[in-house]
């Protein structure tokens, strides 16, 4: 088991960051690069909504807990900001509450597709925290 957590100001260039933290702390799991670009992908897509939806551009703090077991890392992304009005909406694909703004509604489906296990719980005016795991070497992941 290793554990790693790390706390970040809500800033664009920090989602660069926080992707190359993850995909450095997991590479004594070998992953594969599809796998490492997956995972990369993921935690982009969750960073960036605790930035432009949590925090909506403004101030504040986004957590990081990474933990690997095995073949497996899991990850907790959290921020405290607005927090989702209704979860079942925000996981459907291509819903989004900025349409204006070059969003397409595609980053929770993402991180369910690139991630073996995904969850989120949010409470509104209190958060959101978005719960993510993926297993390495599995022979759908292969490649
Ligand atoms: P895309 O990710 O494709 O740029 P998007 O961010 O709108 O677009 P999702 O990432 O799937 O799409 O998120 C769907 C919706 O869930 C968002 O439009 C927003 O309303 C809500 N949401 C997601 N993450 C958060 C968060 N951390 N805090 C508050 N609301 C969120
Ligand atoms: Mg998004």
């Amino acid at each position: 088991m290793n554990e790693m957590q790390l706390k970040f100001l809500a800033r664009s260039e920090n989602e660069t960051f926080a992707r190359n933290a993850v995909a450095a702390f997991s590479l004594p799991l070998n992953p594969s690069l599809s796998e490492l670009s997956d995972l990369k992908t993921a935690v982009s897509e969750a960073v960036t909504n605790c930035i432009v939806h949590g925090y909506r551009g403004g101030e504040g703090w986004i957590t990081l807990v990474c933990r690997t077991e095995g073949n497996r890392l899991e990850l907790e992304i959290a921020d405290d900001g607005v927090g989702i009005e209704d979860i079942g909406k925000a996981l459907t694909p291509f819903y989004t509450t900025l349409p204006g703004e070059e969003r397409s509604g595609m980053g929770f489906t993402i991180m369910q597709t690139f991630m073996t296990d995904f969850s989120v719980t949010s409470e509104k005016g209190a958060g959101t925290r978005v719960k993510m795991a993926k297993t390495f070497g599995e022979a759908a992941n292969a490649g």
